[in-house]
Order: C-alpha cells, then structure tokens, then sequence
C-alpha cells in the first residue's frame, strides 16, 4: 500500500530517515512551514527556509523516491513577534505562487493570543486570495478551546470547510471538527497526545471519512514511521483495507488535490530515483554508488 505523511518536517530529519520511510510503503509527504525551535531574528531567514522547502528539502525527498510537497505559511509562535510577523506577511504571496505549496500553513494558535487570532485571520485571506486549502495547527496545552476558538475563526472568515484541515486532534476535540465540513488530522507521537492504539479506537468509533493521520516528526522526540505503524496496528485490529487506505493514501491526497497544484497520476507514480543529479552543484551522497532506480 502506498502511503502519504502529510505532516513532516523533513528539513530536522536524516537521509535514513528518508531511506526508512521509503522502504515502509511512503511514497508522498507534506512539509509545513514551521518554527525551528528557536525563534527566528530577520525576515530573511525566513525566506531562505522557504526556498529550502522548494529546493533542497525537494530534491532530497526525490533522491529517496518520495514525492515532496509543502505548505507556506507564517507559524503561530513566531507570529506573536510582529516585528518579524508583518515582514513575512509581506513574502507570502510570493511564495504561496510557487509550485509545489499545497495550502497556506501551518497557521493557528499556540499561545492563543490575540495577535495569533489578527495573522490567523489575515493568512485565511491569502489563502482565499490563492485559490489554497488551509493547514490548521492546534494548540498543545488548551487543546478543547483552543480547537473550539479556531472553528469559530473558520467560521467567521467563512473560507470553506471543505478546505480547512485542523491538525493535532484527540478523542476530545475529533467530534468537534467532524461536526464542521473541515477534515480531522492526528499526529501519532511516541508518547504523549496520540498513539497507535487509540487512533485505532477513533477510526473503529467515527470511521474514515476526512480522517487523515501523520507523524508530525520534526527535530523533537518523533518517529518518522508513525503512519506505516499506525496503519498496522489497524490492520491488526481488523479495520478493513479499504479504510485504511482511506485514511492512509487517498483522504491526504484528496485534501491537498484541493490546491490545484497536484497532478494525480504523477503522485499515484513512483518518482524515478536518479542519485547521479544534484541541485545547485550538491548531492546527497558522500562517494557512495549513485542508485538509479525507475528510469
Ligand atoms: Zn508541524
């Protein structure tokens, strides 16, 4: 079964990871637009991010055989820094022009901060001004309310459900966004917020339908192998292929076919792995034998 991580920041990641990944079925993954752990100092460096989203971070996903998308956007954390917030405002509809960006994302709360809620608002615009679905990430700590106030600021900026995808949900806030017409992510983490098991529990309960798992691995404690391993752990309780499938393949696909930007037989086909080409002079190899693969 072909499989699609539609939350992963690869750019923290390693080239096993790419090759594990690979070799568990991930063919097609979406890399949102994120802080990097430590605020940011100059718009600059954001721009520099991005263009690596579109380039560098590309061709590495290709070099391992997986097909490589991303979202733009400007992150709730370092929203909160206007200074640095107004400046990559000002970059975003440049690069949400770009191939290859998929939605506007991940936008959100953290904080819940009223100055989270003005960008929040204002990157829902660009989005509806680009024609792109949009990537919700929730908050950790508030997870209910900070999920319930951003199906109101959906609701309010009255861009269509269909086009929202809220991130990071659990057992308290999924019948929530099932209510609405936005689809539900889950982030399958090694310990904390949701695991195998339970996510098993939620599909058994509510089904598949706008259900969409990932592993959101980034540069903390992650498992870049959380959807192969989730789609295990249904199969071993008996959710039939065809859900699975759904939810690990074809829902991810769906949403983000939304963009425009996706050609769908291109992304239902291998990428043909050629590790003799480099970008920009580079290659990903350190003298081993180029693997090429598909041609
Ligand atoms: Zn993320």
């Amino acid at each position: 079964m072909r499989l699609f991580d539609p939350h992963i920041h690869m750019t923290s990641r390693t080239t096993d990871d790419y090759q594990a990944m690979y070799d568990a079925g991930i063919r097609a993954i979406v890399e949102p637009a994120f802080w990097l752990g430590q605020p940011r100092t100059h718009v600059g460096s954001f721009e520099d991010y991005f263009l690596s989203l579109l380039g560098w971070e590309r061709f590495r996903s290709a070099q391992f055989g997986i097909h490589h998308l991303c979202t733009i956007g400007l992150n709730p954390k370092e929203a909160n820094n206007p200074r640095l917030a107004d400046g990559v405002m000002e970059l975003l509809p440049r690069y949400l022009e770009k191939d290859g960006v998929v939605a506007v994302g991940e936008i959100g709360f953290d904080d819940m901060s009223p100055i989270e809620e003005k960008y929040m608002f204002a990157q829902i615009e660009l989005a509806k001004q680009a024609g792109l679905p949009i990537l919700i990430h929730t908050p950790h700590r508030d997870k209910k309310r900070g999920t319930l106030r951003t199906l109101d600021v959906v609701r309010e900026s009255q861009i269509p459900e269909h086009l929202v995808l809220v991130d990071h949900n659990n057992e308290e806030t999924l019948p929530h966004v099932l209510d609405t017409g936005c689809w539900a992510g889950h982030s399958i983490y090694p310990e904390t917020k949701m695991d195998e098991r339970r996510m098993t529990v939620l599909v058994q309960k509510f089904g598949a339908e706008r259900i969409i798992i990932n592993s959101a691995a980034d540069w903390g404690v992650s498992d870049p192998l959380k959807v192969p391993k989730t789609v295990n752990t249904m199969r071993e309780a008996g959710i039939p292929e065809e859900q699975i499938k759904r939810i690990a393949w074809e829902n991810p696909r769906d949403f983000f076919v939304q963009s425009g930007r996706i050609d769908v037989k291109t992304l239902e086909r291998d990428v043909v792995i050629d590790q003799r080409q480099l970008h920009e002079d580079n290659s990903v190899l350190r003298g081993q034998q180029p693997l090429v693969q598909g041609k």
